[in-house]
This record gives C-alpha cells, sequence and structure tokens, in this order.
C-alpha cells in the first residue's frame, strides 16, 4: 500500500469517552464508507458481511449488481478523495482510465450527439469490482475496523425498555449445519448502521421492537441490464474512451461501452418498459444493432468476450420513509440502498451512499458537541432526517426520466417536480447548441453542484434559444 493510503488520524475521541463499539451490518459500498466515518468517532466498529471478502477485486455474490458498469460521479469521487486522499491515483496505478466526460465521452441522447471539448471534468473509469476492493484494502489499514466475514445479521437486540438498540443478533454462515439450525448470537454495541442494502430487514426488525413500520415509495419503469466483458482489441482505434447512447423515446432502449482497468470494456445493454435486453449471444448483439448508432455494436464485433452475459432486473427507485417515523431507537441508523434504491441509469447509488457518510459523520460531529458523554438520544431521527433531504435531489432527476416510460408504475410526481422535470429536458436539448449548458447538466447530474444554477440566464437563455430553434423545425 502507498504512503498515501495511510489512515488520516482519526479526531480525538473526550479524553473521558468510555469504549465505545459501533456495528455496520454490510460491508459493500454504503458499509464500507460508513464504517470509515465511524473509525474517527469510535474505538472500534465491526463490520458483519454475509459473504467472505474475495482476496482479489472480483465478483461475490452479496453485490449481483458488481458486474454490470457503475459509474461513479464526480461528487462521489470527490467524496472518496475525502476520504481516502489518493485513491484516485491509486485506481490509475491499478490501470483505470482518466476520463474526460465532455473530451473521451461520445454521449447520444434525445437531442443527438452532446458536444465535445475538454472540460477538465474527470473521474477514473475503474470497475465496481476494483473500486470496492480498494476501499476495502484502504480499511484494512485502520485497527479499529474488525471483519466478522460470513456472518448474517438476523435481528437487532433491544435496550432495556426498547427504547435504544444494544447490538445485533448474527448466526454464522459457512458452518455445516443448516442456516435455522444454527444458534444466533448477540453483538452488543452503542450504534449499530444497517446498510445491508435493498434487501434489508429494518422495517421488519424496528416493527418487532414495537415501533411503525414506515411507508414505501416506488416507482417502477421495469429496466433490465444486460452486461458483458470483453477485451478491447489491440487495435482498436477511436477518439472516445466511453460510448453512451442512453435510450431515445419512442424506444427505451440504450448501451454504455465502459473503458475499465485491464484494457477490458464492460458493455452494458439496457432497456425500460419490459423491454429487457436478452442475455444470449445472438439476441444481445441484435439489441446492440438495434441502438440509435451502430458505433457500438461494430465496436464489439471485433472485440473478444471475456465472459457470459449477465442479466438484471431488479432497478426499481424506491425510497423508505424512516424519516416520517415519530419515535426512533436510539443506536440505530441506516443508509445506502436499504433506504434508497435509484435506477441505475443515472448512476446514483455509490455516490449517495458516499453522501450518507459524510451526513452520518456530520450528525455524529454535532451529536458529540451536545453530548460528550457519548449519549446518542436523538441521533438516528436526526440522522434519518438529514440522510432524507440528501436523497432529494437524486430522487427527483432518477424518477422524472422514468415517468416518460408508458408502463412505469408509483406515486406521481407532483406540479413543482414536473415543473423542473420539463425544464430539465429543455436543458437537455441545449446541451447540443451550448457548452456551458453541457457542462453545468453534467454537474448538476454528477450530483457536483446544485440544480440552482441550470437557471443562471446565460442557461436559461440557451433552453430558450433551442426551444424556438425546435418549433421552427
Ligand atoms: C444493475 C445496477 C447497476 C448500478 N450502477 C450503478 C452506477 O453506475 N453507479 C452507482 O453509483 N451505483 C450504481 N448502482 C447502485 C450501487 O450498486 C449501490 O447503490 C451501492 O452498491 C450501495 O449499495 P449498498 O452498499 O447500500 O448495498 P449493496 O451494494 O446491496 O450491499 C449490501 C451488502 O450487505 C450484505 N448483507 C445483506 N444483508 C446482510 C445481512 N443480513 N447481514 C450481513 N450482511 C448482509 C450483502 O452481502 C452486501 O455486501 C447500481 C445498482 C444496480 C442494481
Amino acid at each position: 500500500m502507498s504512503a498515501a493510503a495511510q489512515p488520516s488520524s482519526p479526531a480525538p475521541l473526550p479524553p473521558d469517552a468510555p469504549q465505545r463499539h459501533a456495528i455496520v451490518i454490510g460491508g459493500s459500498m454504503a458499509g464500507l464508507l460508513a464504517a470509515r466515518v465511524l473509525a474517527d468517532h469510535y474505538d472500534r466498529v465491526t463490520v458483519i458481511e454475509r459473504d467472505r471478502f474475495p482476496t482479489e477485486p472480483v465478483f461475490r455474490p452479496g453485490v449481483p449488481q458488481g458486474r454490470h458498469v457503475h459509474v461513479l460521479l464526480l461528487r462521489g469521487q470527490a467524496i472518496l478523495e475525502q476520504l481516502f486522499p489518493g485513491l484516485q491515483d491509486e485506481l490509475a496505478a491499478l490501470g483505470a482510465p482518466l476520463l474526460d466526460w465532455t473530451a473521451d465521452c461520445r454521449l447520444m441522447n434525445f437531442a443527438g450527439w452532446m458536444p465535445r471539448f475538454a472540460s477538465g471534468l474527470t473521474t477514473h473509469t475503474a470497475s465496481r469490482l476494483l473500486l470496492e476492493w480498494v476501499v476495502r484494502q484502504r480499511l484494512e489499514a485502520y485497527s479499529q475496523i474488525r471483519w466478522l466475514e460470513a456472518h448474517e445479521a438476523v435481528g437487532l437486540v433491544a435496550g432495556a425498555d426498547a427504547s435504544r438498540v444494544a447490538g445485533v443478533r448474527l448466526r454464522r454462515r459457512d458452518a455445516a449445519e443448516p442456516p435455522d439450525a444454527r444458534a444466533a448470537e448477540e453483538l452488543r454495541a452503542d450504534l449499530v448502521v444497517d446498510a445491508s442494502g435493498r434487501d434489508s430487514h429494518a422495517p421488519e426488525w424496528l416493527e418487532t421492537l414495537g415501533y411503525p413500520r414506515p411507508r414505501q415509495t416506488e416507482v417502477n419503469a421495469f429496466v433490465g441490464y444486460a452486461s458483458r466483458w470483453y477485451q478491447r482489441p489491440a487495435d482498436f482505434q477511436a477518439d472516445w474512451k466511453l460510448l453512451l447512447l442512453a435510450a431515445t423515446p419512442p424506444t427505451f432502449r440504450g448501451g454504455v461501452l465502459y473503458s475499465t482497468e485491464g484494457e477490458r470494456w464492460l458493455v452494458t445493454l439496457s432497456g425500460a418498459n419490459r423491454d429487457y435486453p436478452p442475455t444470449d449471444e445472438e439476441g444481445f448483439l441484435a439489441f446492440a444493432q438495434s441502438l440509435p448508432s451502430p458505433l457500438l455494436s461494430e465496436a464489439i464485433r471485433g472485440a473478444t468476450p471475456l465472459s457470459p452475459i449477465y442479466g438484471y432486473r431488479r432497478t426499481e427507485n424506491r425510497l423508505i420513509h424512516f424519516e416520517e417515523l415519530t419515535r426512533w431507537p436510539d443506536g440505530f441508523v441506516v443508509l445506502g440502498d436499504a433506504v434508497s434504491c435509484f435506477n441505475p441509469i443515472y448512476g446514483q447509488g455509490m455516490t449517495t451512499a458516499a453522501l450518507a457518510a459524510l451526513t452520518l459523520d456530520r450528525q455524529l460531529r454535532a451529536q458529540r458537541a451536545r453530548h460528550p458523554d457519548g449519549a446518542l438520544s436523538g441521533l438516528g431521527r436526526r440522522f434519518q432526517r438529514a440522510l432524507a433531504r440528501a436523497n432529494a435531489l437524486p430522487w427527483l432527476m432518477a424518477t422524472g426520466e422514468d415517468f416518460r416510460v408508458p408502463a412505469v408504475i408509483g406515486a406521481r410526481p407532483g406540479p413543482l417536480s414536473r415543473l423542473f422535470h420539463s425544464y430539465f429536458d429543455g436543458i437537455i436539448w441545449a446541451c447540443p447548441h451550448s457548452a456551458v449548458t453541457f457542462v453545468t447538466f453534467l454537474q448538476v447530474a454528477h450530483l457536483a453542484r446544485s440544480p440552482l444554477a441550470l437557471f443562471h440566464p446565460r442557461i436559461a437563455l440557451a433552453v430558450t434559444r433551442a426551444a424556438i430553434k425546435r418549433r421552427k423545425r
């Protein structure tokens, strides 16, 4: 590990702070980033993960989405760099290409091809497998963090009067006897963080402790993915590293060719409105050929496949409104996909997990100022409310596009959201004609800038001009 990979010193605890322990359920991106932040606040952090972690950047069953394209947005990259200084250099050293989102990316959407120029909006296009592995390696350097692999959390331990959570019940997973025969053990902690993803049992666990079940909002545009890894042909010539063909109504088909470490390409085809991309050889290629540009199918025709074709269909947007509960046990928080899942087309999940980790850090710091003795009263409720605020913009952006899809089901957007969505459309139409609009659009889509930036007079003018041009056609 490089010198830059050494952990930064944790903020000191008050001298009389008792031995304190935090548990994180789930060792994927949300859990890892939460563990990083908790290491600054707790003497011991235990990460409970039902998988065994691989010793190399390879697939593991607990993260089935890991085989598909994972874009780390600019904001997510900035937060990861803040938490793990030097991470980008490390990814580069491991072969992740550096991508300028305007110069190196050929991007087509319903408004046509986006303009090409150098903007300095750069990210490293590591695969999800490499990114998670590098983050986990960094955390190995933290002596406070303990890993409990092949263990599954099966419930919460209630404090004396159920007004607080006092730990987790867990079972070994790789023991010889069947799961139900294995005795559950208790692991006590001051704070339990549920980062166990889309299948989290937090709502049921809260109910078992006597709390109401939280409301849930879902918007499903029935999106499916099919992905395959290829070796980039040695003689391949192109002036782009990433090719992104976004869905162009009336079809809801899209595709991305993502250059990643090891001179490999990861190609993900997507279809909404139940128009799922096939996972057989012939169907996959035919779907690629049906995209609005032949560039993707032509590129893969000469490339050597390195994997089978993997399908994935659990892509609905879902928010669980933990923030609405008026009673909440101290010593418990939920974050990551366990709270908010987004249609993955917009690449927001890891960045919202990173924002959640920062939110947790801020709330813990404020809590310490309020209660230097380490008491956690009110922390959980305040955290879930702050997290709901942080999730509002990604939700607005993800669901906006989904409402174009005829088969979509779920809560319809209100008038304000509809207004935002239609202005957002106007922005996209203006992008091919206005570099400043395109850059600002990308910064907002990457959660790196407030959407208010899209209302700057220069951009409003570009939107108006593009609308007039369209009407004249
Ligand atoms: C097809 C697809 C493509 C995506 N593309 C992108 C993208 O381009 N960009 C992006 O930012 N995001 C993307 N995402 C979202 C991203 O994968 C997640 O948001 C991100 O992984 C954070 O999720 P998480 O850590 O909360 O949960 P998960 O990644 O689901 O991890 C949950 C972890 O908890 C463990 N676990 C579960 N239950 C238990 C238990 N009871 N006890 C112990 N351990 C448990 C699991 O084994 C797993 O390790 C995509 C998602 C999908 C489905």
